[in-house]
């Protein structure tokens, strides 16, 4: 199953998502800000590293970007006049 948070305090939005460890299939929590290219992920409880895919760490990081100013312009029209 598919598990995603979305929380967003301002325009400072986290999206947590939970994958699991392709050795031990642990689950841990994935900030997609933090699915950056060049990363890696080492499992908290087998080590195993995973290397991000840097063309997909890419387009997250810009669909992240575009999400995070869309909700910031939601924000804004909750602004007092
Ligand atoms: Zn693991």
């Amino acid at each position: 199953m598919l598990r995603i948070d979305i929380s967003a305090y301002q325009e400072d939005l986290a999206i947590i998502i939970r994958p699991r460890c392709p050795k031990c299939k642990k689950e841990f929590m994935l900030n997609l800000k933090n699915y950056y290219p060049g990363k890696q992920h080492a499992c908290w409880a087998c080590g195993t590293v995973t290397q991000f895919d840097t063309a997909l760490a890419e387009k997250t990081q810009k669909q992240v970007k575009d999400l995070e100013t869309l909700v910031h312009e939601i924000f804004e029209r909750f602004q007092p006049e």
